[in-house]
């Protein structure tokens, strides 16, 4: 019995003994190929010798200064880094331990920009219904996955929710995907007016959104109206590719792929790469001037911002991402993994939907496949998947997400981009099986 709090009290679950590549080993020798990546945290597997040794060599040197009296190399390298790849003017990092940290840091960052501009009534968030962006208050709070909020409520993060971008649910028939995109943008617009717009603050959003929905992307043109309707209105667009960054749909930042930049971006997982907990929040030098030397509101920090042996980590995956090719073999890879699934599962009864970019990808889960009818939540499909597929040995992240009773459990796969080609074989007939 493990006596590890929370998730693991009650849990007879295996020991993680070993990281092989694409698999983990447990105490008893049995491999299970790596098919989600802990929710797309490892994106380059769990033994990769560049990453280990930039740790250790940073271990050796310093664990831990803390950032009110220095700053340290790997820190340094790896905001010029992720810098030098950001979209649009995004030239400052505020590091954080993890996702909702850098989620949290945004929100407050975004609050006190517009209290620097002599804004104070700006103080409201628009996010979009069954989004998850964290686990802390603010990010909780943010959020518009309603199980998870409901036993919170009311939250202290002011935010009203619009419909998020999932064409395969919601377009209607005789409608492109660009007018469905467009007119599921413009409900921002309408919140924006309906709320007024010198109360809100901005607008938070996944651009492939992960967890809650499994790997929806959206159609094309959506972002950019998004873009439009946040300059009219002078309100901040907060992008949150703690899931779907770091190289994740096959670009380093999934904002890429849709033509625009936002004012904040926040990362994590897939930066530490699972080797060390690190996220962040990058944002433009307008805003973080306002966050860090302005009239001092509220004050915000943590401990290990900018943590020495987390940003060496951070620095070896970013470096392998980009210059090492990991990210366009996101792309490479994913497209395999695409056609495999595709083949697969194209034509099953119970497949509703296939959908993804790079190494992101999405099945649903439906009880009928030409109603598109999902199962009944009380069945927990994703339960027994999850079951099923750990039993065969695969590591995959099914989900029972449902917005307005309408959408099915769903997978979630996010493997290691060094995913070999046999190896995509090996996660599709074992996810076969399950299914
Ligand atoms: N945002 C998104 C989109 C996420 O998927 C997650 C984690 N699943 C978070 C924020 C929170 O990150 P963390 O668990 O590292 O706090």
């Amino acid at each position: 019995m493990s006596h590890v709090f929370p998730r693991h009290t009650k849990s007879n679950l295996p020991l993680a003994a070993k990281g092989d590549g694409a698999y983990i080993l447990d105490a008893n020798g049995k491999r299970y190929l790596d098919g989600s990546g802990g929710a797309a945290v490892s994106c380059l597997g769990h033994s990769d010798a560049d990453v280990i040794a930039a740790i250790k060599e940073q271990l050796d040197r310093i664990a831990f200064a803390h950032t009110s009296f220095f700053t340290s190399e790997p820190a340094e390298r790896l905001a010029d880094r992720l810098i030098a790849h950001a979209p649009g003017s995004l030239d400052r990092v505020y590091f954080t331990s993890g996702g909702s940290e850098a989620v949290e840091s945004a929100l407050k960052m975004a609050r006190q920009y517009f209290l620097e501009k002599g804004e104070p009534k700006r103080a409201r968030f628009i996010a979009r219904r069954q989004s998850y962006h964290g686990n802390t208050l603010g990010a909780l709070g943010t959020g518009g996955n309603a199980w998870r909020r409901a036993q919170f409520e009311p939250l202290m993060v002011e935010t009203s929710h619009i419909a998020p971008c999932h064409e395969y649910r919601w377009r209607e028939e005789g409608e492109t995907s660009e007018d469905y995109g467009l007119r599921v943008a413009n409900e921002l617009e309408e919140e924006i007016l309906r709320l007024g717009p010198e109360t809100v603050i901005g607008f938070v959003a996944e651009p492939v959104v992960g967890a809650t929905m499994g790997a929806v992307p959206p159609v094309p043109g959506y972002f950019k109206r998004i873009r439009e309707i946040c300059d009219k209105y002078g309100i901040l667009l907060i992008l949150d590719e703690v899931m779907c960054g770091m190289g994740r749909t096959g670009t380093l930042f999934a904002c890429e792929q849709d033509g625009i930049a936002p004012d904040i971006v926040t990362i994590a997982k897939g930066l530490g790469a699972g080797y060390q907990p690190i996220g962040a929040a990058l944002c433009t030098a307008e805003i973080y001037d306002a966050f860090v030397q302005g009239s001092g509101f509220f004050q915000h920090g943590h401990t290990y911002i900018g943590h020495p042996t987390a940003t060496a980590a951070g620095d070896a995956v970013v470096k392998k991402l980009t210059e090492g090719g990991m990210v366009a073999r996101a792309a490479q890879q994913g497209e395999k993994l695409d056609a495999a699934l595709r083949e697969a599962f194209g034509a099953h009864p119970h497949i509703g939907d296939i959908r993804g970019r790079g190494m992101f990808r999405g099945l649903e889960i439906v009880e009928d496949r030409a109603t598109k009818a999902p199962f009944d939540p009380a069945r927990a499909i994703h339960k027994k998947l999850k079951a099923a597929s750990f039993e065969a040995g695969l590591i995959c992240y099914p989900m029972g997400g449902t917005i307005d009773g309408q959408t099915g459990d769903h997978i979630l796969l996010a493997p290691p981009f060094i995913i070999s080609d046999d190896q995509i074989g090996e996660l599709v007939d074992k996810l076969g099986t399950a299914v």
